[in-house]
């Protein structure tokens, strides 16, 4: 289900507001949300809730983030035109047309191959069309580093040194680190002799895998 009409985009309205209530004021984010159709990222069966301020399962035993998430974390990432920004955990490819609609060159990473395969066939189908990669997104992406910024969408236990060496300097990475329960969100903004750390909210994200991420095997 591609169509859009104005009764999909009274709802996404609707939940513009709701997030305004809960603290988002960054108005290219909210525009973006305004404008991107979640509803076609959804399952048939879970249509009516594409837009409840919740995250929901998209297969693969993933999800797509809750939109107060994905509005908070854009927003801590302070996009603009033009920024290069790598995303760890396409998933269904949200989060990426959300940044693309910001003006954002996204270059995304997928560890699923099931997901990546079917984000990369219909995300563009959408006019959304970030670089797909597949592979462990903990590792970053060193053939098209440095980045402006980058967000890691799934809860990492430490913060990875590999994906801080890819940023630019006064680069940004905002990043779930906790443990399998919980997350806080960390933004790390990297300066020419040191990194500045603030911590925010707590999160409940999906284990990041890999090398420098959870190792679930056993
Ligand atoms: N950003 C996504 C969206 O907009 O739908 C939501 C991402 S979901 C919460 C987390 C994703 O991270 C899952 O699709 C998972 O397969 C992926 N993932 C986990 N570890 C990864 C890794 N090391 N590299 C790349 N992707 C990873």
């Amino acid at each position: 289900m591609t169509e859009d009409n104005y009764k999909q985009r009274g709802l996404r309205n609707k939940l513009v507001s709701k997030l305004r209530l809960k603290g988002i004021t960054d108005e290219a984010v909210l525009s973006a949300i305004a404008k991107v159709p979640r509803h076609v990222f959804f399952e048939d069966a879970l249509l009516s809730h594409a837009y409840e301020d919740k995250a929901f399962p998209i297969g693969e035993g993933q999800t797509i983030s809750q939109p107060y998430t994905v509005a908070f974390q854009t927003e801590k990432l302070q996009i603009k035109p033009g920024n290069k920004v790598l995303e760890v955990g396409t998933g269904s490819g949200y989060q990426a047309a959300i940044l693309l609609e910001m003006g954002a060159t996204v270059y995304t990473i997928e560890f699923n191959r099931k997901l990546y395969e079917k984000t990369r066939d219909f995300l563009p189908m959408l006019g959304y069309r970030p670089y797909f990669f597949y592979g462990d997104g903990s590792k970053g992406i060193p053939i098209k580093a440095p980045f402006d910024k980058i967000i890691v969408t799934a809860g990492a236990p430490i913060i990875p040194q590999t994906l801080l060496n890819q940023l630019t300097e006064d680069g940004i990475m905002v990043i779930p680190v906790g443990n399998r329960d919980a997350q806080k969100m960390m933004r790390l903004i990297k300066k020419k002799e040191k990194v500045l750390k603030e911590e925010f909210n707590q999160f409940a994200f999906v284990p990041l895998l890999g090398a420098e991420g959870w190792n679930l095997s056993g």
